[in-house]
């Protein structure tokens, strides 16, 4: 029996957490694997109910987890609170050692339409950002006052060593391309970053490395993302890119993410945010959220034929032309009924 553990958090990651709960009900003819489903308050709900968003008893049961579902946390009715949702995303992550965020997006012809970007330019883009997830700004020492505000960003070597080979692995499993994104003509945690790499790279020669700095890559990553397969980066710039990621692909709502460390249970959750201004009105694109638990039962549980059968639902659906509003304002149709036509499609 396997143990998944689902943070309920705030806005539309209560519905998305509710809707993955019941696709791993619908999947269960396809899977080997037994789960036992336990859902506990994260983010805002934990602050509620605990005081914290990121309680001791979250704690230990996400160490006892398999893996992690996250529909996503964070609401304004929590901005003036000292701790803030966030503040509990960042702290599992720490707590788990997830030192590695994976977002990945593979554009079809079918799905080429929904990108703002032209057809010619999306269709066939295959890439997965790898970012590191524990280190630099987010994490470095604060200071704040009227007049002066500091945010350290550091790196050391060990967190540089462990996401970049995390990184070259994951090329050897793909097309065997490394793009390291810095900014090391300015950056000393950059110039740090790119020796590593440079040390590193002769240990998997069979992989073409390339470096490039953050803001030609942000130029690239619209211009001409087909040219790229697996890119590694810091914490910051990742966090910025990989929503770039996202709105290349057509929509915040279609993109899935795996957070990894060494061991312990992944960390699955949609690329966007708690969406309040969409929560509880039957509007949020779930795809991102059930491709999430499609990479759980891949990564995680080894469960390929239901991960399969739960993205080829989302593509044929997607490709006839049912989508949500956020991507056709005029013909999309409700998150449920969008569910309903995956329903529809899954083959178990
Ligand atoms: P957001 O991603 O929640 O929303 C940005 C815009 O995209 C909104 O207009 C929203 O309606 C739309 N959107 C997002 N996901 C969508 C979906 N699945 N379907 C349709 N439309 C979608 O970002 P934000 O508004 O900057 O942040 C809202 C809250 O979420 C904040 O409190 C923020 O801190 C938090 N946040 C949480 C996470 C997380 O839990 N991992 C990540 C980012 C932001």
């Amino acid at each position: 029996m396997k143990k998944i553990l689902c943070l309920v958090g705030d806005g539309v990651g209560v519905e998305l957490i509710d809707l993955s709960i019941e696709l791993l009900a619908k999947i269960k003819p396809l899977l080997n694997t037994k789960f036992e489903i336990e859902s506990i308050p994260f983010g805002g709900l934990a602050i509620d109910k605990y005081g914290h968003p990121f309680p001791p008893v979250v704690q230990i049961t996400a160490e006892k987890a398999d893996a992690i579902l996250l529909g996503a946390i964070g609401h304004p009715k929590y901005d003036a609170c000292t701790i803030r949702p966030e503040v509990g995303l960042l702290a599992i992550r720490k707590a788990l050692n997830l030192y590695a965020n994976i977002r990945g997006l593979t554009v079809t012809k079918e799905l080429a339409k929904y990108s703002p970007l032209k057809p010619e330019i999306i269709t066939g883009t295959d890439i997965v950002i790898v970012r590191e997830l524990i280190g630099g700004a987010y994490f470095g020492k604060k200071e704040l006052d009227e007049n002066y505000a500091v945010d350290e960003m550091a790196y050391d070597r060990a967190l540089i060593v462990q996401i970049v080979k995390y990184a070259f692995e994951l090329a050897q499993s793909r097309h065997k391309k490394l793009l390291s994104v810095d900014k090391a003509n300015v950056l000393a945690t950059s110039k740090l970053w790119r020796k590593i790499v440079e040390e590193i790279a002769p240990q998997y020669p069979d992989i073409e490395v390339k470096h490039m700095y953050v803001d030609a890559f942000a130029m690239e990553l619209i211009s001409n993302p087909k040219a790229y397969d697996v890119v590694v980066m810091e914490n910051l710039f990742g966090d910025i890119l990989s929503d770039e990621l996202a709105a290349i692909a057509g929509s915040l709502g279609l993109l899935p993410s795996g957070s990894f460390g060494v061991g312990g249970a992944a960390l699955y959750e949609p690329a966007h945010g708690s969406a309040p201004d969409i929560a509880g009105k039957d509007l949020v694109n779930p795809v991102a959220m059930l491709l999430s638990v499609a990479m759980m039962l891949r990564q995680s549980f080894g469960e390929e034929v239901a991960a399969t059968a739960i993205e080829q639902a989302i593509s044929k659906t997607m490709a006839a032309g049912i989508v949500t509003k956020d991507l056709d304002k005029n013909e999309g149709v409700a998150t449920s009924i969008f569910v309903t036509e995956i329903y529809k499609r899954l083959e178990v």
